[in-house]
Parts: C-alpha cells; sequence; structure tokens
C-alpha cells in the first residue's frame, strides 16, 4: 500500500532527517546510513536497512513513508530509451523517462500533476493544472529510474522537461534540485541538472540567487510577443523582454549558459524570416538554443516542418552565430511528447 506523503524520507533534506533520528532518542549518524541505503543501495523499504537497530525500523515504518510512489508500467522505445508511468498515493499519474544516448544517461521528471500553462502543442496542459508535486515524488522518479539502470549504468544527467511548469512549484523544486545533487542524495551536479521553464521572471530571479549552478531552459517557441501568446499563452502576463532580463540576471549570477528551447511547428514559427528575428532577438544574450521538430498530439492538429524548412531554420541560426542544436524526436512509437502518457491512460482509466 501506498502511504500518503507525511514525513517522507526521500522529501528530506539531511539535517531534516538527523532532526528526527534525534527526536526519536537515536544518534544522529543514522541519518547517512538511512540516506546511504536509499540513494547508494536502492532500499525500498526499512527492514532491508540491516545496520539499523530492529526497533528502529519498526518505528521509522510506522511513522514515515520510504516510498509514496510506485512504477505502474514501463514502455521500452524503439531507440532504447524507457518511460515510466508512475502511481501516486492519490491515484493521480505522472511520467518519468529514462534517455539512452551513448554514455549519456537522462532522467526526465515532472514537477506537476498536469500543468496550468495550456501550451498550444502540449499535452501536458490538456487537463489542467490537478496539483504540485511533493519534493519526495520528484526525488522519488529518480530512485524508480535508477533501480532499472543495467549495471554499470548511471544516470549522469537529470532534465526538468516532464509533466509540470516548474517554477510554478518553485520550493518543492528546489528542495528536489539539492537532494538531486547533493553528495548523500543521488550526487548529480548542478552543471548536469537542467530547469526547464515558459519563463516566470520573478521566479527565475530568485533562482539566480539560490547558488545553484544549474543550468536554465527557456521554452520560447517564437521571436516575437504576438507569436508566442498564440503559442504560449502564459506569455500574455510576463512578455519575452522580462525574461530575456531575467535571464540576464540568472548568467551573471551563476556564469552559465542561458539554453531556448524552440519546438517547429509547420505554418507556426518555422519560417526563415522566424529565424532571422530569432537571431536578432537573442543577438548579444550568451546562450544556445535547441531546436525540436513539434512531436504531433492529436488534440492539437499540429505537424513538424518537413524537413528543408527545418534545415533552413537551423542553418540561419547558425549563420547568425548562435549555437544551434537539432534535436531528434525520441519516443514517438510510446507517444514520449510531454504528458502524453499520463493523458492516454487518464482517459481510458481514469484515476486510480
Ligand atoms: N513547463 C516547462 C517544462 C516542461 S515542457 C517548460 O515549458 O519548459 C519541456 C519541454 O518540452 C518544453 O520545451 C516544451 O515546450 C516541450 N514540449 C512539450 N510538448 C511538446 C511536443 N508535443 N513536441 C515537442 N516538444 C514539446
Amino acid at each position: 500500500m501506498l502511504k500518503p506523503p507525511i514525513l517522507s524520507i526521500t522529501g528530506m533534506l539531511l539535517p531534516e532527517l538527523e532532526a528526527l533520528c534525534a527526536s526519536m532518542k537515536e544518534p544522529v549518524y543514522r541519518a547517512k546510513q538511512i540516506l546511504s541505503w536509499v540513494y547508494e543501495k536502492g532500499a525500498t523499504t526499512f527492514d532491508r536497512m540491516s545496520n539499523l537497530p530492529k526497533s528502529f525500523r519498526t518505528e521509522m515504518e510506522k511513522k514515515c513513508s520510504l516510498f509514496q510512489t510506485r512504477v505502474d508500467a514501463v514502455f521500452r522505445t524503439d531507440d532504447n530509451s524507457e518511460k515510466f508511468l508512475i502511481h501516486l498515493s492519490d491515484g493521480n499519474l505522472i511520467e518519468s523517462v529514462l534517455l539512452r544516448e551513448g554514455t549519456r544517461i537522462t532522467a526526465c521528471v515532472s514537477s506537476q500533476v498536469g500543468c496550468a500553462m495550456a501550451c498550444r502543442f502540449c499535452a501536458s496542459g490538456l487537463l489542467g493544472l490537478e496539483r504540485d508535486l511533493a519534493t519526495g515524488e520528484i526525488v522519488e522518479q529518480m530512485l524508480h529510474i535508477k533501480n532499472r539502470l543495467l549495471s554499470g549504468e548511471r544516470i549522469t544527467n537529470v532534465v526538468f522537461m516532464g509533466i509540470g511548469e516548474p517554477l510554478a512549484n518553485y520550493d518543492n523544486v528546489i528542495g528536489a534540485i539539492r537532494i538531486i545533487n547533493a553528495p548523500w542524495g543521488t550526487g548529480i551536479g548542478a552543471r548536469h541538472i537542467t530547469l526547464s521553464t515558459v519563463g516566470i521572471p520573478g521566479s527565475i530571479r530568485r533562482l539566480s540567487r539560490e547558488g545553484l549552478q544549474v543550468n536554465l531552459a527557456i521554452s520560447l517557441h517564437a521571436p516575437s510577443d504576438a507569436m508566442r501568446q498564440q503559442i504560449v499563452p502564459a506569455n500574455k502576463k510576463t512578455g519575452i523582454q522580462a525574461i530575456l532580463a531575467a535571464t540576464q540576471e540568472y548568467f551573471k549570477a551563476t556564469g552559465r549558459d542561458i539554453s531556448f528551447e524552440y519546438v517547429l511547428i509547420d505554418g507556426v514559427n518555422s519560417s526563415k524570416q522566424d529565424a532571422e528575428s530569432l537571431a536578432r532577438l537573442l543577438k548579444g544574450i550568451q546562450c544556445n538554443v535547441n531546436l525540436l521538430p513539434v512531436n504531433p498530439v492529436e488534440e492539437f492538429h499540429l505537424a513538424p516542418p518537413d524537413r528543408e524548412t527545418v534545415e533552413i531554420f537551423y542553418e540561419t541560426l547558425q549563420k547568425y552565430g548562435i549555437i544551434t542544436t537539432l534535436r531528434k524526436r525520441k519516443g514517438d512509437d510510446v507517444h514520449a511528447a510531454c504528458g502524453q502518457l499520463r493523458i492516454q491512460n487518464t482517459k481510458f482509466y481514469g484515476k486510480r
């Protein structure tokens, strides 16, 4: 039985767990022992923690939830990636993805159940926002992925590109990043963690003061406010200039180049002129652009541009000196575009 997220071990930072151990009249070093079982040895029950006194294990089992989520299904893609459908204690479903590209193994995690942003091409917003994920529910996605790795494999990168808008769930996402980054946690270097956002200027500025050197990716998708408004409705509140100004602050604080994500949609934002406008917009910003032909979502009737259009867009940005990467679409065969799997299963099964 999954327990609701009360005293969630996977949502705790080391000092919090130490305080809990002390409150249970145990030495504080027990905290490190527990964390080592969870993050290094892959324990999923307190019972397995053989160097802890039996009475303490029983007490912890009663008081805390170690895992508050479970894997419902794993879908393997043709390109060796794996998509996880994860079941939360309240019956909601989220998705996480394990992407294999040579020695690079990326965990793509969700930050919310659903999303309030309603971007016009993204399945995650189709049912609106249900709720935020707790810190432990985010961290557990990493652990589920870790437990599926083959021997010799390890997670090298983490991207907050699953369901949800991470900056709209700020505190829990920052808590999860600290655990993912911690040497006693999953130990992934901040420079290998990417937070992808629709762009909330106040939260980006706040992030620049956290002392975390994570990569910041902005889902831009258009070179002008008029066009972006059509694709990303949240832009009406912020506007592109305020987002760019906040990214400059982030760059000053962290020294990290900013990434801009640009989903190419046929007949909408993918002409040569759009590429030129984008290059002018980003002139002088330390950045790189990731181009991604849109993954078609049944409900939206949008298609990726043909190959030639994509290449012209890519080459135009290159010509203007913008570091550009053309991403391959991955996982179409298992509906791996953001939020597609959850939508299909929620429609199919309802909440469980
Ligand atoms: N809310 C955050 C993070 C989740 S989306 C954000 O907006 O960045 C992660 C990335 O996947 C975003 O760049 C988003 O635009 C992209 N994405 C969503 N649906 C997609 C689709 N159908 N095809 C291609 N990319 C998609």
